[in-house]
């Protein structure tokens, strides 16, 4: 072997060891080299050479041992791109036979020998032979005996004698390793992690350092943060007389640093301890990044096997790179990168305040992050009608199904007596946003008495208030105090430093006053998108706009109308008052009218009674109303043509709050929004009447105020004739929720029912509803920008669709030149990280 072979590499300062074709552990310990820590000689296997071990090519197994002299033991350990991605276990102790241990018995002691080739015995017997696990891990006994023992269950069960050929070991170990890699299993495993199907295996060959024998000799496991919180904390443990991370498991293990509960290795070994602190703080400075040690001490001396990052929480995550940048260790840009934008989201619900007493009842499984208190319900259908009175409830069920669903919307958060992280509850929650415990064994569920019984006998009852922290898994009497998690300094940090380099504005699509200081909170740069029919389906106004639909003259309509005048009027207000003059973009009203009108007979009968009209009327007009097929007809701009009373109103609503918002805050200049548009006219049509709106208000109020209408563009003709268009509008938003139905001509209330069937066949890559698909709805994207900034240059774009907070949608729309991507609240964060990595990554190239 050379030094300086691409394929077994000594490693070495300057060898050529890459993680792109070696590993990541394996290009690690170069860096530990490198920085000259104590660290055990080790030979690199690249990614090639593995895969031709596994193909049955072994590489000159005199070479590969050569560096490591006659009597030493080695171990295998697993090297892939990314640790996280996993590997075969490790194997320790090769080289292991009759005359090393007669040898080493007599250098560590016999106890210690024998446990050194039990160990090996026992790991290759399963791993290497693959011979029944069931055999070697049911031998109880320890040392010398335990060692016979399984000597002769080899024997017995391989029919041959336990190999005694160093180099017979290696390549055996080296075999089965590379060959576990390309097990079908081990592939569908790192492909769920993220690894690319051909994904290379990369072995580290290291010489053994015992952490067994004479003197402080054992092993363990040192990182210097928490993995929970990412906060300060040496963490880990130590184990006398072990090997490998049995420290982790053994129950004799000691603390790391000194420590109330237990004995530590900073009593025992006080220059070991700070000699591993010095190391572990060393490899953070110049690996840039926090690192997980694995060490051995043999005879006092500590030695350093190999380096992980640190297994982190998206908390942990947040917090580690913002200080590795505010020590200086790493510049802010790269603090950017390495916080995964999807993960954010965990961080983004309410959490019981950490300094607050918490009055705990049970603990179970934190399955769904976040926290929330409401009363108990037992039932889906409790649970919505709990919400239905604007109370927040906890729906607690011995475990949910299906048709739990829309009691779990309903609910503020999930608590089960079984399942696990897996479970329907936990995958649910975890989508829905919604804390969630599960596995709650140690509450006593009475489901028909519904009652719960804490341990300590405490009984709650249905409306009984508690708190669920799905973040700990606790269960807590009351109502805990909860902090928006948003206002953790280190995430305001990091979020501070991607506002500064991204370069697309990010706005929430928020419909009610509690998105819109949602939005707020998150530094929203705006409203992109507020969906008014939201406010007509509460139950005062609802009636009202029954009255409007059913509404006989011109002159009927507009008395309706302008009993929900103030309503919108304060609607506005209040949504302006809290964007604090900030953009605020409203759409005119866009659902089909019948979506107003009640389904059932029981509704009609209702509606009748409110509105002194006969049954029959009512049956027959809600009947008139019904169309084939609603999401092409008349909804949208085609009610704002039929019926401009109805947009004349929201014209004024929005007006009259411009001015009202404005006097006593900074001014507001309301964005109104057109829906549905296919054809320029229409937007002629449309823009006449607000301006003549405006003008009225002006006239009236005597009061100055300006205005910018815009079109959204949700159909595939608007996207063509965007050109048409934008002359006649301030801005452009597309609608890709529509404009993707229209494009495939798939209903969006539909495709669920075929569509994994499709993306499972491969006709769609991904579900269009979900990942923009930005070949086809792309293109109209790309035309109707280019065409629309061709006629109107200042013309503003930007994306409202439900695509808007997702990182690919924003380096499509950055790449198209559009101003801003608007999603929903608990998405802007994770839309201005994303979009600061895009600016980051093209600016570092
Ligand atoms: C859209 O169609 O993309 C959109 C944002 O509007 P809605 O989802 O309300 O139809
Ligand atoms: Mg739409």
């Amino acid at each position: 072997m050379q030094q300086d072979d691409p394929h077994i590499t000594l490693i070495t300062p300057t060898a050529p060891v890459a993680a792109k074709t070696h590993g990541g552990r394996a290009k690690c310990l170069q860096r530990l080299v490198r920085l000259d820590l104590p660290v055990p000689r080790t030979v690199a296997l690249s990614f090639d050479a593995v895969h031709q071990i596994a193909a049955g090519q072994m590489p000159d197994m005199g070479d590969l041992l050569a560096p490591f002299g006659n009597a030493a033991l080695l171990c295998v350990r697993p090297s892939s791109e990314d640790p996280d991605w996993g590997g075969p276990g490790a194997v320790l102790n090769i080289g292991m036979n009759d005359a090393v241990h007669a040898d080493l018995a007599d250098r560590l002691g016999k106890e210690a020998a024998a446990t050194l080739y039990l160990r090996f015995v026992q790991s290759y017997a399963i791993h290497v032979a693959r011979l029944d696990p069931d055999t070697f891990e049911s031998i109880t006994h320890t040392g010398p005996a335990g060692l016979a023992a399984a000597l002769d269950a080899y024997e017995d069960e391989a029919e041959e004698e336990f190999p005694q050929e160093p180099a017979v070991q290696l390549a055996a170990v080296l075999r089965s390793m590379a060959r576990a890699w390309e097990g079908t299993t081990a592939r569908l495993l790192r492909q769920a992690k993220g690894a690319p199907v051909d994904a290379g295996l990369g072995l580290v060959v290291q010489e053994m350092v015992f952490g067994v024998g004479q003197g402080e000799s054992g092993s363990g496991v040192i990182q210097l943060v928490s993995s929970e919180t990412g906060l300060p904390q040496i963490t880990g443990r130590y184990l006398s007389q072990s090997q490998g991370r049995d420290a982790l498991r053994g129950e004799a293990s000691l603390y790391l640093e000194r420590d109330p509960r237990g004995p530590s290795l900073e009593e025992l070994a006080p220059q070991a301890f700070a000699d591993l602190i010095e190391y572990t703080k060393l490899m953070r400075v110049k690996l840039r990044a926090e690192m997980q040690a694995e060490f051995t001490i043999e005879n006092g001396k500590v030695w350093l096997l190999d380096g992980v990052r640190v297994p982190r929480s998206t908390r942990a995550a947040v917090r580690i790179a913002v200080q590795l940048a505010t020590d200086g260790i790493i510049p802010p840009q790269e603090a950017l990168m390495r916080v995964d934008p999807r993960m954010l989201s965990e961080l983004l619900h309410r959490q019981v305040d950490p300094n607050a007493p918490r009055d705990r009842l049970a603990r179970g499984i934190a399955a769904s992050p976040g926290a929330a208190t409401g009363r108990i319900v037992f039932s889906a259908s409790e649970a919505q009608a709990s919400a239905s009175r604007d109370e927040p409830c906890i729906l607690v069920r011995r475990e949910t199904s299906p048709e739990d669903i829309r009691g779990m919307h309903a609910a503020v958060a999930v608590l089960t007596e079984r399942g696990g992280m897996t479970s329907h509850a936990a995958v649910i929650g975890r989508g829905l946003g919604l804390p969630c415990v599960v596995g709650a064994t140690e509450l006593r569920f009475h489901l028909r008495k519904k009652t719960l019984t804490a341990p300590d006998g405490r009984v709650l009852r249905a409306g009984d208030v508690i708190t669920v922290d799905g973040t700990s898994g606790e269960i807590l009497a009351g109502a805990a105090p909860l902090l928006e998690s948003a206002q953790d300094d280190t995430f305001q940090t990091l979020m501070g430093w991607a506002d500064a380099e991204r370069d697309i504005a990010v706005r929430a699509n928020a419909d009610t006053p509690a998105d819109a200081l949602t939005a707020r909170n998150f530094n929203a740069e705006g409203i992109g998108l507020c969906r008014t029919e939201h406010m007509f389906f509460e139950a005062d106004r609802l009636i009202v706009m029954r009255e409007m639909i059913f509404a006989n003259t011109a002159q009927d309509r507009r008395a309706a109308l302008e009993r929900l005048l103030p309503m919108q009027r304060a609607d506005f207000t209040e949504l302006f008052r809290i964007m604090q003059g900030q953009p605020v973009c409203i759409r005119l009203l866009d659902p089909p009218l019948h979506e107003f009108l009640p389904h059932d007979r029981a509704g009609h009968r209702e509606l009748a009674d409110a509105l002194d009209l006969p049954l029959s009327d009512v049956t027959r007009r809600v009947e008139a109303l019904g169309e084939y097929n609603p999401m092409l007809g008349m909804r949208g701009v085609r009610l704002g043509i039929t019926v401009p009373e109805i947009y004349d109103m929201q014209a004024r609503a929005i007006f009259e709050a411009t001015i009202e918002a404005s006097r006593d805050g900074a001014p507001v200049v309301p964005e109104i929004m057109i829906p549905l548009v296919s054809a320029k006219r229409e937007v002629e049509l449309v823009k006449t009447h607000i301006d003549a709106v405006a003008a009225a208000v002006r006239n009236e109020t005597g009061q100055k105020f300006d205005y910018r209408i815009g079109v959204m563009v949700e159909t595939p003709r608007a996207a063509l004739r965007a050109g048409d268009i934008a002359p006649h509008c301030a801005f452009l938003s597309f609608g890709t929720n529509d404009l993707t139905q229209m494009t495939y001509g798939l209903s969006r209330d539909d495709a669920g029912r075929f569509m994994s069937t499709y993306v499972q066949q491969g006709v769609f890559p991904e579900d269009p509803f979900h990942t923009l698909d930005q070949e086809g709805v792309g293109e109209l994207l790309r035309l109707a920008a280019e065409r629309g900034r061709a006629a109107h240059p200042d013309l503003v774009l930007s994306i409202c669709g439900e695509h808007g907070g997702s990182p690919e949608s924003i380096d499509f729309c950055r790449a198209a030149g559009f101003d801003y991507v608007s999603c929903s609240p608990f998405r802007v964060p994770v839309a201005r990280l994303a979009a600061a990595q895009i600016a980051v990554r093209d600016k570092i190239g």
